[in-house]
């Protein structure tokens, strides 16, 4: 992330004799934080709250308190609901104020989002005590009416739609905001599972919640979880930075511990050798942890060995270097929670929910000292954590309290003067990015389950980004999480020690609708509709500011309110495509890989893959090709212990190609080094006279293919997206 890392990394390589892959490493259903949260929740042992040396107040006497039944929890919540309501008209130190017109007109333009999410949906006593009640205050007028179909002579007919199916019966927590959205959409719900198949499978876990589905729509991606766990997803960023390092610059810098701590200690020696009045602080996650769980802060790498986290049979976990100097609004820390949809992968689809969450520390923020390290409410954002201190305010509206929505925090920066456009553009811009270094690995994982032409669900899936916005206003991505929580109720106490679960009408406007306008289009009508080429809607210009979205649902259009989803995805295709060289690279090797459901390849198969991409020749024989398909997969089976099938799986593929392409195209730069293999490996695969021999006679210009995107004359960073 920062300059410094970078000149202590060129330094070290500088150092090491061997020059060659030294620094590619090679290599994970809990919902997540924002989160279910287990029946005991404590703080993690090792980052115990410690109380802020000036409070007397409630926060100071409960910080210490770490039980779900704090008894102070209600009182605070009045006192904390009343400190923000005398703050929120106080100017914000850590905000710049550019003048009102810029703030006016976000205020206008946030006003207009605010209608045009007006599907409040009134949780009065719908849960209690974990017994439900659906309300589901969806007017007469939002049932699927009867559609015209159209005969096969074209005479169109009235037919009666059948209302699309869901199975819910694996659905878990996410059961309550599921029915809702039902409900809403007048579809019809199997909570038990269905006999016969259903349209949609709605998994709370996985993919696997379920393996005998042959059709529909499952809502979760083979793999992801493993995917999205903190060293996979650290490992897949970073491949895409060493291709384009200043266009994935938005991944704070990361170690995989224990593997690489003699790496992270020789950099951050480096750095602190150059400048001796850096003092960085670092984040350890462990991997496949959540809730901020485990986590804690160092200030030395020396502090990973005291905790046990540099031993080599250690724990795997995650060193990242802290974001010190995050924006703050009311002198707290806050992360950012949105929903994004990869509705498919091949062709890739995404789309971002309009509105997300903010959860706010309860102690307000210091940078980080030796003294405060360990203080949990300060320097982590995580519900599940922040809920157990006695500042923690249950929010009543959806824009005071601990968990507010994303747009009261934007509408609170604009009126500050803050380019909420700008910011919007950075987020989206991140997102998409995120999503391309994932689909890589998911494209195998997803051949592997569902290989072609054999009987298998289509999949789609929610996830969950959890983004933190430096001061300067950039965001970062802190983590993305597979299994986003889609709870909707809160436990409070409502007597002295009697706790209920209660409606959290922040929880529900957010999260039910990014389920039911996820149905929507997953909805089976709306995508035949889709697929028909005039039933492709425009591309909009607009990002999140669009509240006269005529992206409506199907039949109910106009009934319901309009997607609070976005696409980003193909939308953007022009300004992202030029990223995909990783999973270009992936097509051949699913290609080399074939659909037997694998997901390593055999030596026999990168024989083929060299053969026949002629890559062979006097310099590089085929034993040589032997002894680098021996080397990398070995090593790489060295650092992915869990793995069950032998053979070169992608990351290890990935880093034999970027050796064959350093080693062919000496004086590039990589990024054009794996280019050019690419190039010259696909034209070698085409047949001969194919699409791609008829394109180079006609023009120098390439059609993107499918699930790549071969548009490599625009290796340019994209303009930023203006809205
Ligand atoms: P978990 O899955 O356990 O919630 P996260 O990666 O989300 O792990 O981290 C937990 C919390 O720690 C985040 O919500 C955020 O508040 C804080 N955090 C994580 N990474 C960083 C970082 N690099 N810099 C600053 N704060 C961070």
């Amino acid at each position: 992330m920062s300059d410094h890392y970078v000149k202590a990394k060129v330094q070290l390589e500088q150092m090491k004799s061997s020059g060659e892959d030294a620094e590619k490493e090679p290599g994970s259903g809990a919902e997540d934080g924002e989160e279910e949260m287990p029946a005991e929740a404590s703080p993690p042992a090792s980052v115990s709250p410690i109380l802020p040396s000036n409070s007397t107040t409630t926060a100071g006497r409960n910080a210490s308190k770490t039980s779900v039944t704090s008894r102070n929890r209600s009182k605070s919540r009045g006192r904390v609901a009343k400190d923000d309501k005398n703050t929120c008209c106080k100017q914000d130190p850590d905000i710049a104020l550019h003048g009102s017109k810029v703030a006016a007109n976000a205020g206008r333009i946030l006003n207009r989002i605010g209608h045009d999410h007006t599907l409040q949906i009134k949780g009065t006593g719908k849960i209690l005590q974990g017994k439900t009640e659906s309300n589901g205050n969806v007017g007469p007028n939002h049932q699927i009416k009867d559609v015209k179909g159209v005969k096969e002579d074209g005479n169109k007919v009235a037919t009666k739609r059948k209302p699309v199916t869901v199975d819910t019966s694996k659905a878990k927590t996410s059961l309550e905001a599921l029915k809702l959205s039902i409900k809403q959409l007048k579809w019809k719900e199997f909570p038990l599972g269905r006999r016969t198949a259903c349209d949609i499978y709605w998994h709370g876990v996985s993919f696997h919640d379920n393996d005998n589905i042959v059709s529909g729509q499952v809502n979760k991606f083979p793999g992801m979880i493993e995917m999205l766990r903190k060293i996979n997803l650290s490992r897949a960023v970073r491949t895409m930075q060493e291709l384009f390092p200043e266009e994935y610059n938005f991944y704070p810098r990361s170690w995989i511990l224990p593997e690489e701590f003699q790496q992270f200690s020789t950099q951050i020696r480096m750095v602190k050798e150059n400048d001796s009045t850096l003092k960085p602080t670092f984040i350890v996650k462990p991997d496949g942890g959540s809730q901020g769980d485990g986590i804690y802060l160092i200030r030395d790498p020396n502090d990973l060995r005291l905790m046990g986290g540099a031993s080599p049979g250690g724990k795997q976990a995650v060193v990242q270097e802290y974001i010190h100097k995050p924006l703050l609004i009311d002198k707290l820390k806050f992360d950012i929670r949105l929903y994004v949809l990869v509705k498919s992968l091949n062709p890739l689809e995404i789309y971002i929910a309009k509105e997300g969450l903010s959860r706010f520390c309860t102690e307000p923020y210091q940078e980080p000292c030796q003294k405060n390290l360990s203080h949990v409410f300060m320097h982590l954002t995580n519900y599940s954590l922040n809920v157990q201190s006695g500042n923690f305010v249950h929010s009543d509206s959806l824009s005071t309290g601990s968990k507010r929505t994303f747009s009261s925090v934007l509408y609170r920066l604009a009126s500050k003067g803050v380019d909420i456009k700008k910011v919007w553009s950075d987020i989206i811009s991140l997102v998409i990015k995120t999503v391309i270094a994932l689909v890589p690995e998911l494209r195998v994982h997803y051949q592997a389950d569902i290989p072609p032409g054999k009987p298998g669900p289509s999949c789609f899936q929610i996830l969950g980004f959890d983004i933190l916005l430096m001061k300067n206003l950039k965001p970062v991505l802190l983590e993305v999480n597979a299994n986003p929580s889609m709870r909707i109720e809160h436990e409070q106490e409502v007597a002295p020690g009697v706790f209920e679960y209660v409606p959290s009408p922040v929880d529900e406007e957010v999260k039910v609708g990014v389920i039911r306008d996820t149905l929507r289009l997953m909805d089976p009508a709306h995508r035949k509709l889709l697929a028909h080429p005039g039933g492709v809607s425009e591309p909009q210009e607009e990002i999140l500011v669009d509240a006269a979205s005529p992206e409506r649902g199907g039949e109910e259009g106009g009934l319901l309110p309009s997607l609070c989803l976005k696409q980003v995805f193909p939308k953007y295709t022009k300004q992202f495509n030029y990223l995909r060289l990783v999973e270009r690279i992936t097509t051949l090797f699913l290609r080399f890989l074939g659909v037997k459901g694998n997901m390593r390849l055999g030596p026999t198969g990168f024989r083929t893959f060299i053969r026949n991409c002629k890559l062979s020749n006097s310099n590089f024989s085929m034993a040589s090709v032997d002894i680098l398909y021996i080397d990398i997969t070995r090593r790489w089976s060295g650092m992915l212990p869990d793995s069950r099938e032998a053979g070169m799986g992608l990351q290890a593929f990935v880093e034999a190609f970027f050796y064959l392409a350093q080693r062919r195209f000496k004086s590039l730069a990589l990024r054009e080094q794996v280019l050019s293999l690419l190039e010259l490996c696909e034209a070698q695969l085409e047949p001969p006279g194919g699409p791609g021999e008829e394109r180079r006679s006609l023009s120098c210009t390439r059609a993107p293919p499918a699930g790549g995107g071969r548009t490599h004359h625009q290796t340019q960073p994209p303009a930023s997206l203006t809205p």
